[in-house]
């Protein structure tokens, strides 16, 4: 498919970004837009990055009838620019579409929205380390309507930006005993707006009381650990890399699944189990536990340092020689391009679309 494109007349760069440029985390040049009605996605079509036209009564705005994804494109060795995991991120989408009442985006529109998008703001995608290009696919309903309804009429926009970790110092993270991001029966595992509205409150009081973010438990009896904020969780158990199953309550995280077959490539031992807030909390006294993480797209491996067990910190050395720095490196080199992709994760811009 050949997506139209409209290239914007006040370009804001005329040079490819390098490592030192000041302008990040904001959007770049141009969007993707398409709308969906009388079942099915049209006009699809690339121009400069603008507000959008919404209906004050737009079913979403009201009823959240909102999905997203989130992505990275990098700047590869070789001066390739390369997609991460399209494929992947395609099938969460669509998976939180359906729970949401939404209608589905083909792979082909996905990938062609995405992919001719990273072309034509090409110059945005920063070298790393660490910076990358974000990419931010979603749609929301869109029709105007007095009252609550599913709506029939939806827009599927991407947008993007250079992005640069500020210098992230290890987290301070606080089990959270209280409050539920997931229950069973839920959207825990769709990317729907709904659910990081409903996490903000809890993470706020987190904050206020000097954490970072709070460790989501199970909602029946906050017993088990899930998720840390919108990251997957991981641990260093006895030696073993042990992180909790994905679920209808835990999201099924692009950046986990790739960061377990690099672990089991690499030959460490891999368990996927629920892990208890009591283990935690007995395995952090003894030493058993070694490590804990967050994984995700927008921090890739985010080190913890500080795990508070109702009201009890305890702590975890963060030196270089922790298995999430390998595994991070590896992540890096194949996203960068400095290894071989061997798993064909690597899209590669204006290459063969895979
Ligand atoms: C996006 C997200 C993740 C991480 O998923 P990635 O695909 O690795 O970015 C984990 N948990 C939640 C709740 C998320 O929203």
């Amino acid at each position: 498919m050949s997506i139209p494109i409209e290239r914007t007349t006040s370009a804001r760069l005329d040079a490819p970004m390098v490592a030192s440029h000041d302008l990040t985390n904001v959007p770049a040049d141009h969007m993707f837009m398409a709308e969906y009605a009388n079942g099915e996605w049209k006009s699809a079509r690339i121009h400069k990055y603008q507000p959008i036209p919404m209906a004050p009564l737009a079913l979403g705005l009201h009823y959240a009838q909102i999905v997203f994804e989130g992505m990275k494109a990098y700047k590869m060795q070789g001066d390739k620019i390369g997609v991460f995991r399209t494929g992947r991120h395609h099938e969460r989408f669509n998976r939180s579409l359906v729970r949401m009442c939404m209608p589905e985006v083909p792979l082909q529109l996905f990938a062609d929205a995405i992919h001719t998008l990273v072309d034509v703001d090409k110059d945005w995608v920063p070298p790393g380390p660490d910076a990358a290009y974000y990419i931010r696919p979603f749609v929301i309903a869109s029709e105007e309507r007095m009252g609550l309804k599913s709506a029939d009429e939806f827009l599927f926009m991407v947008v993007g930006g250079p992005f640069r970790p500020l210098y992230q110092k290890p987290l301070r993270v606080k089990v959270e005993r209280v409050y539920t991001r997931a229950a069973h029966g839920g959207t825990g595992f769709a990317k729907c707006a709904g659910n990081y509205a409903a996490a903000m409150y809890p993470t706020k009081l987190a904050q206020q009381e000097g954490f970072d973010q709070v460790i989501w438990t199970d909602a029946r009896d906050h017993a088990f650990v899930e998720e840390s904020g919108t990251m997957n969780l991981a641990f260093v158990i006895n030696g073993a890399v042990v992180t909790p199953p994905v679920s209808d309550t835990i999201l099924d995280g692009v950046t986990r699944d790739t960061m377990l077959t690099i672990a089991r490539d690499l030959g460490l031992q891999v368990e996927e189990r629920p892990v208890s807030v009591e283990e935690l909390h007995a395995g952090l006294k003894s030493g058993t536990v070694t490590e804990a993480f967050g994984v995700g797209t927008a921090a890739s491996i985010a080190p913890i340092q500080t795990i508070s067990v109702d009201g009890e910190d305890l702590h975890l050395s963060i030196s270089p020689d922790k298995m999430m720095f390998t595994l991070k490196k590896h992540l890096d080199d194949i996203r960068y391009g400095i290894i071989p992709d061997e798993k064909g994760w690597m899209n590669i811009i204006g290459g063969v679309a895979t």
